[in-house]
């Protein structure tokens, strides 16, 4: 971490100015400009923190992200950029909002930045990760199908929606996101509790896994094992909250797609080899 320690967060920076000035010319709306500059300020400035070393940067980032589109975006701008949010300006067929992010954050971002999103600016997670379960005491249930249907659930209620040609679609989907996300919380609160995880809801609900997993596979930023530091000691698959087996390099490590670039293996590595 040591050469050009920080060319990271400036690439960072730069991808996400990119994004911010050719939203903005293309769609001629300063929003753009600013929301994206915003996040991309957000999350270089974690990664500075991160590399001098300061313990909660990353939680920084998740509540200034979090925050910001919760409350903001969602609440006060009565956006919603929950995976029906998606649907919704899909069927609609306008490239904004939710459209924009979804592609941003969840479809093709991953490709560059893996699940940095999760890691980062979630903000389910950004309160889950409050919970005392940072670490998973027990081995992943085989019960990850159910993000399926949740994935299904939301695309049939604005299917539905739109097909029985109701009314007023634009406040039901406020409405959808505020239920939404109690339920969210609810659900992953109570699940993080029983199973001792906090990204227990993460593991097995979440239905933008379903987009977040396969992008990330093949994502450009990875964390690598140095097999010539590695001592094979096993602390980071302890402290791993997403139990990535990060010692191994090929992209079909166990729960590869799960890494959320939260970077607790590279921090506990005793011989700092990742
Ligand atoms: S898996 Fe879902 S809930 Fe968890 S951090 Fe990612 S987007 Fe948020
Ligand atoms: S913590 Fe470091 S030394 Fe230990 S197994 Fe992981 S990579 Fe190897
Ligand atoms: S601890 Fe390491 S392997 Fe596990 S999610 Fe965080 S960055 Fe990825």
């Amino acid at each position: 971490m040591q050469k050009g320690k920080y060319l990271l967060p400036v690439i960072m920076l730069a991808i996400f100015e990119t994004i911010a000035v050719t939203l903005w010319l293309t769609k001629d709306n300063l929003f753009y400009l600013f929301n994206f500059s915003y996040i991309g300020i957000s999350i270089s400035l974690g990664m500075i923190l991160f590399i001098r070393n300061y313990k909660y940067a990353r939680r920084i980032v998740q509540l200034l992200v979090g925050l910001y589109m919760l409350v903001y975006l969602g609440i006060i701008c009565n956006e919603n950029m929950q995976i029906e949010g998606f649907w919704y300006y899909l069927f609609t067929g306008v490239f904004e909002a939710a459209t924009i992010h979804y592609a941003v954050a969840k479809i093709f971002g991953p490709l560059l930045f893996g699940r940095g999103w999760c890691g980062y600016a979630c903000w389910t997670a950004m309160v889950l990760d409050f919970l005392p379960y940072k670490i998973p005491t027990g081995p992943r249930k085989r019960i990850g199908w159910i993000r399926y249907i949740t994935f299904a659930a939301s695309l049939i209620f604005v299917a539905a929606l739109f097909l029985a040609k109701v009314g007023n679609i634009e406040r039901i989907m406020f409405w959808a996101f505020i239920v939404g996300n109690m339920l969210y919380y609810i659900v992953g609160i109570a699940l993080a509790i029983v199973l001792k995880d906090n990204r227990a809801f993460c593991k097995y609900i979440c239905p933008i896994t379903v987009f977040l997993k396969p992008m990330s596979y093949y994502s450009l930023f990875r964390v690598k094992c140095d097999k010539d530091k590695c001592i094979s000691c096993g602390k980071c698959k302890r402290v791993c909250p997403m139990n990535v087996d990060i010692t191994d390099n090929s992209r079909k490590r166990e729960n590869g797609t799960e890494c959320i670039l939260c970077m607790e293996c590279v921090r506990n590595c005793p011989k700092g080899a990742l």
